[in-house]
C-alpha cells in the first residue's frame, strides 16, 4: 500500500497517510487564501482512518467554512503550518495540506472549487471539473 508522509515546514510534526487519496481539490475561496498565505489551497482528502498523526502534536482551530459548517484545522504551533483539516461537512474524510507532502510528482487535483474567488491571472486546465463555489458532497461510499 502507497504510504505517504506530510511534515510542516520545522518537521516537528509528520502524518502518514495510507493508500491513495478519495480526491483532491483545489481551492480558491478568501478563507483558504487567508489560511495559507497563497492564492489557493490544495486539499488532499482521505479517509480519516486512513491518516495517523506519526509525530508531534498539532494544534487547533476552529470556523466555520463558506459552506456553512464547521471546519477544524490542525497546524503547527511551532512553525504554523497548517497540515490537515476535518470538515464536518464531509465526516469520513480529512483534508491534509498537498504542499506538506513536498512532492512535486503528487497526482493533480481532481477539481477545483470555490473559482468565483480565483485570482485573474491564473488559468486552469479545462480538462479538470471546475465548481464556482463547493459541489454538493458526495454519498462516502464513492
Ligand atoms: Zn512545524
Ligand atoms: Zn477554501
Amino acid at each position: 500500500m502507497t504510504l505517504r508522509t506530510a511534515r510542516c515546514h520545522c518537521g516537528q510534526i509528520e502524518l502518514a497517510c495510507e493508500g491513495e487519496p478519495r480526491k483532491i481539490s483545489m481551492c480558491h475561496c478568501l478563507d483558504c487564501q487567508r489560511r495559507t498565505g497563497s492564492a489557493f489551497s490544495i486539499a488532499v482528502f482521505y479517509a480519516r482512518a486512513m491518516v495517523h498523526v506519526e509525530r508531534g502534536n498539532p494544534a487547533s482551530f476552529e470556523r466555520q467554512s463558506a459552506s456553512g459548517k464547521p471546519v477544524k484545522f490542525h497546524f503547527c504551533g511551532r512553525c504554523g503550518s497548517n497540515l490537515y483539516w476535518e470538515p464536518e461537512r464531509l465526516p469520513d474524510l480529512l483534508g491534509v495540506a498537498a504542499g506538506a507532502f513536498a512532492d512535486p510528482n503528487f497526482p493533480a487535483p481532481h477539481q477545483f472549487v470555490w473559482t468565483r474567488d480565483k485570482h485573474g491571472w491564473l488559468d486552469l486546465p479545462d480538462s479538470i471539473a471546475q465548481h464556482e463555489v463547493n459541489p454538493p458532497p458526495r454519498a462516502s461510499t464513492t
